[in-house]
């Protein structure tokens, strides 16, 4: 369990970087899905706000269809470079507040619109595609972090505590068979499963055993 002094640095670290970003010129509105809102700030300088823009909104839907409204204080940040000087906007996302409370902070950064990293689901998607698929993929690491809450979310340096397995090293051909990136490790395999089932993608039973013990978010009509 993170000391509550961890805790804080960790949580200092989003607020530097949060107080960075609302130096930025932003755009925000505010949008809704049955009934529920989330916010968009966008960068005046971000020439593919709009794509990105689409994009979220298509993730939220494809979520929403699956039961999972936007969360309490959902944001999504649509950034690029231009305006962080050395500052390396990257994309990712921000669960907990200062209190520690519930929120969803997503930055979505230069690489959101031409398949982030390349390794994961989103790889060889482009634009609206990508950025959808992307958010996604954030969406579910907050929803994954406040499902397992904050101590075992942020687990001590022996590894993740409630789990009785540990994240398998080496080649695993199946876990490659999700994408390379869910190979990373346990926080990254989780929302790549759950992209692939948002996608329509089915696993083999030791894929959603995994999925299960690391406390993947359920997908309703997908059996853990
Ligand atoms: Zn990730």
């Amino acid at each position: 369990m993170p000391t509550i002094s961890e805790m804080k640095a960790l949580e200092a670290l989003t607020e530097s970087r949060r107080r960075a970003s609302l130096q930025n010129d932003y755009e925000l509105t505010y949008h809704s899905y049955d009934g529920v809102s989330y916010a968009i700030y966008r960068s005046k300088s971000d020439a593919n706000g709009k794509t990105k823009m689409a994009g979220v909104h298509a993730a939220v839907k494809a979520v929403g269809k699956k039961g999972y409204r936007p969360g309490k204080d959902s944001r999504f940040y649509l950034l690029d470079q231009k305006n962080f000087g050395d500052q390396q906007v990257v994309t990712e996302a921000f669960h907990f507040d200062s209190q520690f409370m519930h929120h969803q902070w997503i930055i979505l950064g230069p690489s959101s619109v031409s398949g982030g990293s390349g390794r994961g689901l989103a790889g060889g998607t482009k634009g609206v595609e990508s950025v959808k698929r992307i958010a996604i993929h954030e969406i579910a690491h907050t929803l994954h972090s406040h499902k397992l809450g904050l101590n075992d979310y942020y687990p001590d340096t022996q590894g993740m505590k409630q789990s009785a397995i540990s994240w398998p090293k080496g080649k695993h051909d199946d876990i490659l068979l999700v994408s390379s990136y869910a190979a990373a490790g346990w926080k990254e395999f989780v929302p790549e499963v759950f992209l692939g089932l948002i996608l329509g993608k089915t696993y083999n039973e030791r894929i959603m055993d995994l999925y299960a013990q690391y406390g993947g978010p359920p997908v309703p009509a997908v059996s853990l």
